[in-house]
This record gives C-alpha cells, sequence and structure tokens, in this order.
C-alpha cells in the first residue's frame, strides 16, 4: 500500500485553486494522462529554460530586445480612444532618466487603472522594444509594487506548453504544487550523496521550478540530476525486484536433451558461424539456469540471427514446452516463419503464425491448437499480446527488434506463461546504457561475423541532378535480370506523404520500365503487400519501389541493388539497415545514395560513415556520436521513453551509478525493510515503479 505521506501527491490537480474542468483537460494533455492529472505529474513537469528578469537598468540604458525590469512612476493614463476597441491602452511612466510607454490591448475595462495607479512607484517587467524611438513594454509579464518586488524572484522558468494553456497557469499551478510536497525521508544512501553532492529532494525540485540561478534548470547541474537520478534509481530498483523474483521453480529446467536442436542443424544447408555458435551455447547455458534468462542478441540485419532464435525454441520444445516470437510487422514476421517452418519441420517441430491477418475461424482453429500444446514455436506480431491469445505452457518469449516495443509489450508476452525465459534481437546494437535502462542487467551476445559467402556491398553517393543516369544504370540492370530495390524517403514520419512520393516515383519508373516495377507500402493491405514481395523474390517483378516498409528483415537473396532517394533524410541506423536488404546473396551489390544539394554537415558526416563501413557495430558507435543515443532507438533526442526526467545523452553516468546503488540494496536489503526500505518503497511509488512491491511483502 503506498505510504499516507505520498496521497498530497496522488491528488488530482483540480484540488489546487483556480484548475476547473477546463484547465484540467489542458493539463491533462499537457502532462500526457489519460484520466486524471496529479500534483505528482505538474511537479516533474520540469521547465524548459528561463527568462531572466534580474537586468534593472535605468530607462535610458535599458537595451531594446532585453527582458529589464524598470522601477518607474507612473505619469498618466491615455485609455482606449472612442470607438476603436483595436487601439491600446497606453500608460506612461518615467524614471529620472527617461520615458517608457507600457501598452495594453484589449484590456479590461479597468484593469490597467487598477494595475498602475498613477503617481505611484511600480516595478515593471518585460521585453522592452523602441517604438518610433520611445521605448515600449507591450504587456508587461510582471507588474508589481514595492511589496511585490521583494517577493519577485529574478529568473522565471518557462514550461513546455500546450496550445490553449497559459505559462502564467502552469507557474501558478506548480507553486501550488509545491506547497503541497510533504517531508520525504532520503532514499539515496548517505554515500552517494556524498559521493555525487546531491543535494536532498525536496530542494532540487523547488530549485528547478523557482531557480535562483540561470544554471539551476539545467539537466546537468546538480537539482536536475538529482531527480534523474531519482528517477533511475526507482527504475533500476524495480528491474533488480522484478528479476530477483524470477527465479523457477526446482527442478523445472527449460532446455532438453538436444535432439530436436541436432536434428535442425543437420536439416540447415549451410553450417552455423561461430558466433552463432556461440550464442546458441550461452542461450542453452541460460535456459538451465535456476535464474530466467533475460539475453539480448544483437547481430546486423543478415548475420543470421533467426536461426539462433529458432535453436532455442526448439530447446524448449525438448521438453514439452511452448515458445513465441514477436516481432514489429506482419513483413517480418512472415519472413520469419518463412525461415524458420521448413527447418521447423525437418524436426517435427510445430510451427504457425499469428498476426493481425488470421481471423475468424483460422485464428480459432490457432488458438485452441495452441491452447493444447499443438504449437511449439507461434510465430507473429503483437497480435500474440491479445487477452484471449493463451499458451499451454509458455517458456519462452523471442522478441524481435525489442525497441520498435515498449516495456509493456514485452512483460504482456512474457506474462502469458510461467518463469518465461526473453531472448531480444535487435539489429541494432544497443548502447549499453540504454540496455541498462530498459533491462538493467541482460546478457548479450553479439553476432559479429556475416555468414560465409556474403559479397560486399560497393556503396556510392550521388547527387539527385544525377537521377537520369541512375535510372539509365537501373535499366541496364533489369535487362541484365538483377532485382532492384528503390527506396523512397520517410518525410516527417507522415505516412500520407510518403506514400505520394513513392506513388509518384512508382508512377514515373512504370512509365520507363512498364510491368517489371512493383510498390509496395506500409497503407498496403497485408495479403497485397505478401504478393507483390513475392512477385519480387520471384523475379516477376525487377525493380520494387518502397517505402521504409523494407527496412527491417525483409529477405530476398537476390536483390543485388538498392537505390536509396534522398538519403540525406536518413538516419544512419536506417540506412544501415535499408542497405542489409542487398549484400545477402552470391552477387557482388550496390547501393546508391541518391542525395539532394547542398548537404548539411551531419548528412554528410552521415553519408561519409555508411560509405566506409558495413560492419553494424561501428556504425552504432558512430551514430551515437553523430546523434545521441535517443536517436539510436528511434526515440526523440531528449528523452527516454517512459522516463521524464533522465536524458540519455546527459545522465548516462548517473544509468550506471543508479544501477549500482540498485544492486547494493538488493545485496543489503532485499525486501526493503527497516527506515531506509521505507524511503525507497517512496521512491518506487513517486516514480510508479512499484508494481514489484507486492512480490516482496510489506516493509
Ligand atoms: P537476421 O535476422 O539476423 O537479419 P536472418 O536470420 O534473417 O538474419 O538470416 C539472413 C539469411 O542468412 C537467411 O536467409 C538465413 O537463412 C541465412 N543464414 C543464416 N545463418 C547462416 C549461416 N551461418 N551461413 C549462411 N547463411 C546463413
Ligand atoms: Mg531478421
Amino acid at each position: 500500500m503506498r505510504p499516507p505521506l505520498l496521497n498530497p501527491l496522488f491528488a488530482p490537480i483540480t484540488s489546487l485553486a483556480g484548475i476547473g474542468p477546463k484547465q484540467d483537460r489542458l493539463f491533462r494533455h499537457l502532462l500526457d494522462r489519460e484520466d486524471t492529472a496529479r500534483i505528482l505529474d505538474l511537479l516533474l513537469h520540469l521547465p524548459a529554460s528561463v527568462i531572466d528578469r534580474r537586468a534593472r537598468p535605468k530607462i535610458r540604458d535599458a537595451i531594446p530586445g532585453t527582458v529589464v525590469t524598470l522601477e518607474v512612476t507612473v505619469d498618466r493614463h491615455r485609455p482606449v480612444p472612442g470607438r476603436n476597441p483595436r487601439a491600446p491602452h497606453l500608460v506612461y511612466a518615467s524614471d529620472e532618466t527617461g520615458d517608457v510607454v507600457l501598452t495594453y490591448f484589449r484590456a479590461q475595462p479597468g484593469y490597467v487603472e487598477k494595475l498602475l495607479p498613477v503617481g505611484t512607484k511600480r516595478y515593471v517587467s518585460g521585453t522592452l522594444q523602441m517604438f518610433d524611438g520611445i521605448p515600449q513594454i507591450v504587456h508587461p509579464d510582471r507588474v508589481v509594487d514595492e511589496a511585490g518586488f521583494a517577493k519577485l524572484s529574478g529568473i522565471d522558468p518557462v514550461y513546455p506548453l500546450t496550445e490553449g494553456l497559459a505559462l502564467g497557469s502552469v507557474r501558478r499551478a506548480v507553486a501550488q504544487a509545491l506547497q503541497k510536497l510533504p517531508h520525504l525521508p532520503e532514499w539515496i544512501s548517505p554515500e552517494v550523496i556524498r559521493r555525487c553532492k546531491f543535494p536532498p529532494f525536496a530542494e532540487a525540485l523547488n530549485r528547478v521550478h523557482i531557480p535562483v540561478e540561470l544554471t539551476d534548470i539545467l539537466p546537468e547541474g546538480p537539482f536536475w540530476s538529482r531527480l534523474a537520478f531519482d528517477e533511475l534509481l526507482a527504475g533500476q530498483l524495480a528491474l533488480a525486484l522484478v528479476r530477483a523474483q524470477l527465479r523457477r521453480p526446482a527442478g523445472d529446467r527449460h532446455a532438453g536433451d538436444g535432439h530436436l536442436r541436432s536434428k535442425i542443424i543437420d536439416a540447415l544447408p549451410y553450417a552455423l558461424t561461430p558466433s552463432q555458435r556461440q550464442a546458441a551455447a550461452a542461450i542453452t547455458q541460460d535456459l538451465h539456469q535456476p535464474v530466467r534468462m533475460l539475453r539480448l542478441l544483437q547481430g546486423d540485419v543478415g548475420s543470421g540471427k533467426t536461426v539462433v532464435a529458432l535453436l532455442a525454441a526448439a530447446a524448449v520444445a525438448e521438453v514439452g514446452k511452448q515458445a513465441a516470437l514477436m516481432a514489429p510487422t506482419e513483413i517480418l514476421a512472415r519472413q520469419h516463419i518463412k525461415t524458420i517452418a521448413p527447418l521447423a519441420e525437418s524436426a517435427g517441430l510445430r510451427v504457425a503464425i499469428l498476426t493481425g491477418r488470421e481471423k475468424g475461424r483460422e485464428r480459432r482453429d490457432i488458438l485452441a491448437r495452441l491452447a493444447e500444446g499443438e504449437i511449439d514455436f507461434l510465430v507473429g506480431t503483437h497480435a500474440l499480446i491479445q487477452d484471449d491469445v493463451a499458451f499451454k505452457a509458455l517458456a519462452l518469449a523471442v522478441v524481435d527488434e525489442q525497441h520498435r516495443f515498449g516495456v509493456r509489450e514485452r512483460l504482456a508476452l512474457t506474462a502469458k506463461g510461467e518463469a518465461v525465459d526473453v531472448l531480444v534481437l535487435s539489429a541494432t546494437p544497443i548502447p549499453r546504457t540504454l540496455v541498462l535502462t530498459y533491462f538493467g542487467d541482460m546478457d548479450v551476445s553479439e553476432l559479429r561475423e556475416k555468414p560465409a559467402g556474403r559479397q560486399p556491398i560497393d556503396t556510392r553517393a550521388v547527387p539527385d541532378i544525377r537521377l537520369q543516369e541512375v535510372i539509365d544504370a537501373v535499366g541496364r540492370a533489369l535487362k541484365a535480370g538483377k532485382l532492384v530495390y528503390w527506396i523512397c524517403p520517410l518525410v516527417e514520419e507522415s505516412e500520407m506523404v510518403d506514400l505520394t512520393d513513392a506513388a509518384a516515383r512508382f508512377e514515373s519508373l512504370k512509365a520507363r520500365f512498364g510491368e517489371k516495377v512493383g510498390l509496395v507500402h506500409g497503407k498496403m493491405r497485408g495479403p497485397e503487400k505478401d504478393r507483390v514481395m513475392a512477385q519480387f523474390a520471384a523475379g516477376e517483378i525487377g525493380l520494387l519501389v518502397a517505402t521504409t516498409v523494407v527496412e527491417v528483415g525483409v529477405d530476398v537473396p537476390a536483390a543485388s541493388i538498392m537505390v536509396i532517394e534522398n538519403a540525406e533524410r536518413f538516419g544512419l541506423a536506417q540506412l544501415h539497415q535499408l542497405r542489409g536488404r542487398i549484400g545477402r546473396g552470391s552477387e557482388a551489390s550496390t547501393c546508391l545514395l541518391l542525395y539532394k544539394e547542398p548537404l548539411n554537415e551531419m548528412s554528410a558526416a552521415r553519408l561519409k560513415a555508411i560509405r566506409e563501413t558495413t560492419d553494424g557495430f561501428r556504425i552504432a558507435e558512430e551514430d551515437l556520436k553523430l546523434r545521441g543515443e535517443g536517436d539510436v532507438l528511434g526515440v526523440r533526442q531528449s528523452g527516454l521513453p517512459g522516463y521524464r526526467i533522465a536524458r540519455p545523452g546527459v545522465h548516462a553516468q548517473l544509468i550506471a551509478q543508479a544501477r549500482d546503488e540498485a544492486l547494493r540494496i538488493m545485496k543489503d536489503n532485499p525486501r526493503l525493510k527497516g527506515e531506509r526500505g521505507q524511503a525507497l518503497r517512496c521512491l518506487l511509488y513517486l516514480f510508479e515503479r512499484d508494481e514489484a512491491l507486492p512480490l516482496i511483502g510489506a516493509g
């Protein structure tokens, strides 16, 4: 149960003065809360910048275009003249060095007179402008008297806003929310407090919202860092608590004697690479451990992760248990089943696919067989985590391209069995810091070498003024019977624009090359997509125009040429993923990166990097350098999904420290007992990572 101490923080923000239903709706939107926005959400909504009002020049010395606070005497008013409501109400004021005009548009009658009575002294703060040679402030942000000035902070926080919500409303709400902050016990150990020089939680929160120095709101500063550490510690501790519970019942081992696996290996038309063998061995070992497996299998596109996943599935099937593989797209799921099915069959492993496309009778039939244990390995999309999908004995969850799924989806899949082992497949090498954030301590296997017989890819950058030459070259390649991808750019995440571009290119290429041209895009229905892909794989279509739906996993080994339009718009990881679609067969491949001139520095650096190497690990490192960690996972630069305060670029160091602290806690006080335990429980509730607490009982 949540400590009652925290109740004030979980009260709805409508309990604050001035927040009615309309404001509540705006705040809910701002704070990304579906049901109720709470005081806590408000407190964790941190400022993005500040306005510095500390400059207090005389009028004569005030610099136009800057924010100033002037001490003035109000001389006279010129109210809105006659019936011209568009004209402003002007207030003339002065100090001993000159005059200033304060301008109010559409003010309530009487409001300005009351705010700035003639003959009084006022402190007025806002952006000074020159208008016809006269200093002017339009709608001063602050107008206060002597008493008000004494309380005026010289630095105002500026919050991220949402349409319809004024900065002042957010500031006032936050100020009230800070008043509700109870005295909380310290949850960080004294050593860490000392080493990191962290201020107390309440001080950190207050200083970020009511900055005293301009630097107080910087994410790398002590106050924000303290809060980020708290958030990260809550995350790491929750992961550690869950993980500590992930022991399996004694004797319940998930890997069998290897009879199915050796059948599969015998049926392979190739030899496993050494790193595939190592990964499979590591997985077998994990499956034998009394603690559940949490392993990340990283390897470039085409490095052969699917067969390793299949071997893992076979291992659990050997003891009569089931496995599931969840892929982010339907194309990918079908690709997997295509690789898996023939191999599985040769070993007598029963596989099936479940996506949004299996419906009605077919779906019911799959679900029935799954519940009966007649399916050993189910491959699919997030259709796998629907409520009515029930396994007889799910023991292994394989999640492909994990970063497209949230942690919630991953948990939803593992919740469908008992003590389910988890294998995550990723073609994008994930930086260690991010692995820690989302998985805590996860084991990692890497597929570093490429399967034998792969040809290098010749990658070239070509300015798009040479488009015609490229089209001619594609024409020659088609004549020679080659298979060509033509990738159209992703525009601003908008699928519609995306589609228009691809469709237009499709039409123009079709006009030139006729029926040999096909089109596949994200808006297409599944069966249609598959049909086009199958035609391409069979060589009936020679030139496939595609949006980035082919980004992940599509496997047509015969394709040996790829043209990427507007390559300058793609991220490095994405270019790498795309290019991974070629160079899979025995033929030498070519990748042409068409770009629009002029290239900015970042795009030029990306195109250079992609030309220089095909090693995904090197590309990931380069990408990290160029863009920061957030983008490696395709998330916004600013944050980690599921984290409000911690920033991967800024707080990477803190992630490791939070993990160390969590591990220490798990060692010393795994059931969170006593005073410190209580404090840590507070922390978990505060950052809503309390899901593990029921597992360890009351403190
Ligand atoms: P990934 O999922 O890592 O991108 P896949 O598992 O789809 O790669 O494998 C890509 C292709 O390489 C598949 O056609 C697969 O059959 C083939 N393959 C996998 N392992 C090997 C190997 N050791 N030798 C040769 N080909 C392999
Ligand atoms: Mg794959």
